[in-house]
């Protein structure tokens, strides 16, 4: 055993430093094992990917390892609450608890910090948002005064919706860099100094990749000098870094340059160039495209194979975005002319060409192992996407060199002597996590599945309705919320309802008020329905539960809840989901990667649609049990689950409780659940 594993096994045992660091701490076998493995990842440099069930303590199992390795670490998760939750509570509890001197730091993406000098502009700004946002600007501007770090999610009551936030943040368009005159208390830049001058720095994957895709954010310095990289939540690193190694071109985009260029001009250069007409050229060539596209319906997504989306003249097509790299290219030499005279042009002049050759790629046939589309809204939005990070991982990625600890380099040969640690609750429903380890390039990674310590038989039951409207009933929801409002009233609330659309959510959230509105007040539930106040609010508004005298909660939610919702305790004692979680067959993306599967003579549906269904109803299983003490019934509410084949492997998937096979089990076990 080497030293490490060694001084790893000792802070996990039972009178080690972790009994001091966490409550109810006590030794867990698959946390050490996986802290273990950790290590010696760590000492021997390689990829170890660990499926960490839940509650098994994995953030404490990557963490320990790395910062008693002495190795500089950069740890990423999936969202900016997490990123909060780590740098806020875990990481300095444990580098407290450990006693090492430790400098950590937290790096977010631009749009999270208060950008000092647009918020000067935002006084200004004659077409502020709505009434409320005067008040909202100047309590953004009292707090700008004091806070150290500038980063908006310190701010107490700041709805992360507010259409003020672009207003205040900055983006890399309208940086103005080094020529700012508040470049120097600058909160994205003092962020990015902190990052890399400390120990441990704390990101998330979109700031990983959105590096990765432009070299903004500082991450192109920081990464060849870290030797520790772990991404925890890791299941969603795909999802995420398509989004940002495509391409994408928006009409909205288009006409943003073409304000911005009109200002600058008039501004610092009127009557050197005639702006007024290469900003009219530009407005036009989105207009163009605009009309081409014709009459869709907002959300709509076009397939786009050949020269043009479908059904679209492909003549007409290419002709606009022909139009459009043309004014695009004018503006750009307008630009070039007077590039002396304000920094501003400068700066204007590679956004321009930026987008002259995204023009000219959308003109030009796709690229291989891309899939393309358009997206429908007010605005038109041509995205052109991978089908995976595969091919950015192994060559972008995992093969940086890597710098130890004592700052010299080392030629490695590739991922040689940096550790990879990628761990998650649910990477798969198979013991090779095909599932996460394909589409990430990691085929070679050493692979770790670590089981849950709950007792789910005991703690858990499952209940599938054998008698229930088929998925694609009409009256399917209305069903759902018929059985999920009767249960909510027996146990006063304390259910989550986890629909696989939005059209669900909004017919179960309305039938299940309709239901629960019957009941008498001092118990009846109040029913949560998202979208309807901001996460964070729905998520406290849900815990706090019955503590306040009122009866207690039900939510009904899609989408990001699925795996990001934590009601531990007696707030959550049911789960109801609507659906089998298939992904949607008409998306391109899904579209694209399943012919890509029969191509290569595989089963599209038995190598991609499935497991996706299983991780996804694996995730959203996953939010009822959260501690040893939880007890709870998950009801699928998709008779596909036993009356087709697939079903099998579904349900194999699911944590091991115990089946309810009548209603009249699902009646008892809620009976014995009730308050
Ligand atoms: S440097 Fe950029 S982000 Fe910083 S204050 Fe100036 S404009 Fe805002």
């Amino acid at each position: 055993m080497t030293a490490l594993e060694q001084q790893v096994r000792d802070a996990f045992a039972q009178d080690g430093v972790l009994s001091r660091a966490a409550e109810h701490f006590r030794e867990r076998t698959g946390q050490t094992e996986m802290a273990l493995a950790v290590a010696r990842t760590i000492e021997d440099g390689g990829v170890l990917v660990v499926e960490a069930g839940t509650g098994v303590g994995k953030t404490f199992s990557y963490l320990v390892p790395a910062l008693l390795s002495g190795e500089r670490v950069l740890l990423s998760t999936a969202t900016k609450a997490l990123q909060d939750q780590l740098f806020g509570r875990d990481l300095p509890r444990l580098v407290e608890a450990l006693g090492l001197p430790l400098r950590t730091a937290l790096l977010k993406g631009r749009a999270s910090y208060v950008c000092l000098h647009r918020l000067g502009l935002a006084r200004h700004d004659a077409s502020l948002p709505e009434r409320g946002s005067l008040r909202t600007l100047a309590k953004i501007e009292q707090w700008s005064t004091s806070t150290r770090t500038g980063d908006l999610a310190e701010l107490p009551g700041l709805d992360e919706r507010s259409p003020l936030i672009p207003l205040v943040t900055s983006t890399r368009d309208n940086c103005l860099g080094a020529q700012c005159p508040q470049f120097k208390p600058c909160h994205v830049n003092l962020a990015r100094r902190e990052a890399l001058a400390a120990d441990v720095v704390v990101i998330n994957h979109h700031l990983f990749f959105a590096d990765l895709a432009v070299r903004e954010t500082g991450m192109a310095e920081l990464l060849p000098t870290v030797r520790v990289v772990v991404f925890d939540e890791a299941h969603q690193l795909n999802e995420t870094g398509v989004q940002f190694l495509g391409v994408q071109l928006g009409t909205g985009q288009v006409l943003d340059f073409a304000r911005d260029l009109l200002a600058a001009g008039l501004q610092h250069a009127r009557g050197l160039v005639d702006w007024h007409q290469r900003v009219a050229a530009v407005e036009r060539s989105a207009r163009e495209l605009r009309l081409v596209a014709g009459k869709q319906w907002a959300g709509a997504k076009l397939r786009w194979f050949g020269a043009a989306p479908e059904n679209l003249p492909a003549a007409l097509w290419q002709g606009a975005l022909d139009e459009m790299q043309s004014a695009f290219e004018s503006a750009a030499e307008g630009l070039d002319s007077v590039s002396e005279l304000s920094p501003d042009f400068v700066r204007l002049h590679e956004r321009a060409l930026q987008l002259a050759a995204r023009a000219a790629r959308f003109a030009a046939p796709c690229e291989s192992g891309c899939v393309r589309w358009v997206d429908v809204g007010t605005q038109l939005r041509l995205m052109e996407s991978p089908l995976d990070i595969a091919e950015a991982m192994r060559t972008r990625v995992l093969k940086l060199r890597a710098a130890s600890s004592d700052d010299r380099d080392v030629d490695d040969g590739g991922e040689g002597a940096r550790a990879w640690i990628f761990t998650s609750a649910t990477l798969g429903d198979e013991p090779t996590l095909r599932w996460f380890t394909e589409p990430c390039g990691l085929g070679d990674a050493e692979v770790l599945r670590v089981q849950s310590p709950f007792d789910y038989a005991q703690q858990a039951a499952l209940y599938v309705p054998r008698v229930f409207p088929k998925p694609n009933d009409p009256s399917h929801s209305v069903q759902v919320a018929a059985l999920a409002a009767r249960a909510a009233g027996v146990l006063g609330g304390r259910t989550l309802v986890l629909t696989t659309t939005l059209r669900a959510l909004r017919t179960i959230g309305d039938a299940m008020r309709q239901h629960l509105e019957r009941l008498d007040a001092p118990r009846r539930p109040e029913v949560l329905v998202q979208g309807e106040l901001p996460k964070r609010v729905l998520m406290d508004r849900f815990r706090e539960g019955d503590s306040a005298g009122r009866g207690g909660c039900v939510l009904v939610a899609s989408a990001t809840f699925w795996e990001g919702f934590d009601a531990p305790g007696d707030s959550l004692q049911l789960v109801v989901i609507d659906k089998l979680p298939f992904p949607p067959p008409n998306d391109p993306l899904v579209e694209a990667r399943s012919q890509r599967l029969e191509a290569q003579g595989r089963n599209a549906f038995g190598d991609y649609s499935l497991p996706e269904a299983a991780v996804a109803l694996k995730q959203g299983a996953g939010r009822l049990i959260r501690r040893e003490s939880d007890q709870g019934v998950l009801v699928i509410c998709d008779t596909r689950l036993v009356a087709m084949g697939y079903g099998r492997r579904l349900l194999a998937a699911l944590p091991p409780m115990r089946r309810l096979d009548s209603e009249a089990d699902f009646d008892a076990a809620l009976a014995a659940l009730a308050p």
